[in-house]
């Protein structure tokens, strides 16, 4: 039997590399743009924070999560998000009692989701989460960083949905509402929703089958449970996106389905992936650090779905920044083997951002060339025995920039520098 990948978990190969690599230092810039510090986290973690953390009756952990037990007897599960593992690091650490703090997170995550595209039991999602500060303007900060991620990846087309869930204590009131509305159309309801009509109510508002969604429509709003302060946050939010120039709507069906969200909860989407439309979603989560034990703290955040804004990006065109070789360096005979060894390691030397591949493995100038063409190189260079004894190189352009010439070496770093802008 050939070995291969488990289903829904995914190889990228070099040649795909490069938005990976783009996104990532894009992303890096920006975060640090608004003074986000990195934090590098297992990808594994014991199962009771996912359980109280994502919540016992969530999907997530009810029917997707990768648990087990270890060799010593530990329920340990692969994390399926990366919130709650900041949480918990930030209360193991110290770091969220009485202070702010600004940062992010990058990884793998996992998900036994049924695989489709844009959709992965392996995933990778971008995390990004501001502690400690319970005013609307840090909101509209962690929105803003996804805009400008968006604009220093050159992206468009995104449309940002916000809603406001408000505090526990309306949410209890709403919540009892929903109920008694939903018991009393119980019967039109589909399973799920009729499962969860008790467990999770506000997931219903979230359903995407169409049945249900009729007796959505004229469920009661939670917009017209919220208190003043509730209000107030959320017109503040508005105000900061308004000042900003962030376009959105108003989504009074957007939950998150988290019971740790409180105030503003936003996505950002997109109509240009099919059904796998939400890129980024987030919002406030001013009860998670004490639900994990830690002391009062308020959160928000987003995560990111980095394969879709990949898939995105292909679709719009991105440009990415390569990876590739830039140049390629031909070698022939006894003699030129060490002088293009010793050329090759000292443009190196001089030029930290060239990306050169010299050949080995020998061959003739057809296949050599031909191996250059195949690298995706911009400029093939030729070293004989006839140019080592004339101290010369002879410079190839393979992408149609001009005829073949040969160069004194003594002048081929400046001439590789003016023709790549290194
Ligand atoms: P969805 O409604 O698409 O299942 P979600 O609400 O479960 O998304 P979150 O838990 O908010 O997603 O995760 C944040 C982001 O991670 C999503 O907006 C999406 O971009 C991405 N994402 C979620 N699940 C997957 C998956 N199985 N494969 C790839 N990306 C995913
Ligand atoms: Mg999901």
């Amino acid at each position: 039997m050939k070995i291969q990948s488990v289903r829904g978990m995914n190889d990228v190969l070099p040649a795909d590399s490069a938005a990976w690599q783009h996104v990532h230092a894009v992303a890096a810039q920006v975060f640090a743009a608004y003074g986000y510090g990195e934090l590098r986290l297992p990808v594994v973690e014991r199962t009771e924070l996912f359980k109280r953390a994502v919540g016992e009756v969530t999907d997530v952990v009810e029917k997707e999560m990768y648990s087990f037990e270890d060799r010593g007897g530990e329920a340990i599960s692969l994390r399926p998000e990366l919130t709650a593992g900041v949480v918990r690091a930030g209360i193991e650490h110290g770091i969220l009692f009485n202070q702010q703090q600004r940062v992010w997170c990058t990884g793998p995550v996992f998900r036994y989701e049924r695989p489709q595209a844009g959709r992965y039991r392996q995933f990778h999602q971008l995390d990004v989460e501001a502690f400690g500060i319970n005013t609307p303007d840090v909101d509209v900060e962690i929105i803003a960083i996804a805009a400008q991620l968006w604009k220093r990846l050159g992206m468009s087309g995104f449309q940002l949905e916000i809603n406001t869930l408000g505090t526990p204590a309306c949410r209890a009131v709403h919540r009892a509402a929903l109920i008694d509305y939903l018991q009393q159309h119980e019967a039109a309801l589909d399973d799920d929703a009729r499962r969860r009509l008790h467990t999770n109510p506000l997931r219903v508002l979230d359903s995407k089958v169409p049945a249900t969604q009729a007796i959505v429509e004229g469920a009661p709003k939670l917009l017209d449970y919220l208190d003043e302060a509730s209000l107030a946050h959320f017109a503040a939010v508005k105000a900061g996106l308004d000042a900003l120039g962030i376009g959105y709507i108003v989504n009074p069906k957007l939950v998150r389905g988290l019971d740790y969200y409180t105030h503003t909860v936003f996505e950002w989407t997109t109509n240009q992936l099919g059904a796998q439309g939400t890129v980024c979603a987030g919002g406030r989560y001013d009860g998670l650090v004490q639900q994990l034990g830690g002391p009062q703290t308020t959160g928000v955040g987003f995560g990111l779905g980095i394969e879709r804004l990949i898939l995105l990006m292909g679709v719009q065109n991105v440009p990415v920044v390569s990876n590739g070789p830039q140049v390629y360096v031909c070698r022939f005979g006894d003699g030129a083997e060490h002088v293009a060894l010793t050329l090759a390691e000292s443009l190196r030397d001089s030029f930290p951002n060239l990306r050169l591949v010299l050949n080995a493995g020998g061959g003739g100038l057809k296949s050599q060339l031909k191996r250059a063409d195949n690298s995706g190189a911009r400029y093939a260079l030729v070293l004989g025995d006839d140019e080592v004894a004339a101290g010369t190189i002879q410079v190839k352009s393979l992408r149609g920039e001009g005829d073949a010439f040969t160069c004194a070496r003594t002048e081929l770093a400046a001439e590789l520098s003016r023709r790549l802008g290194l």
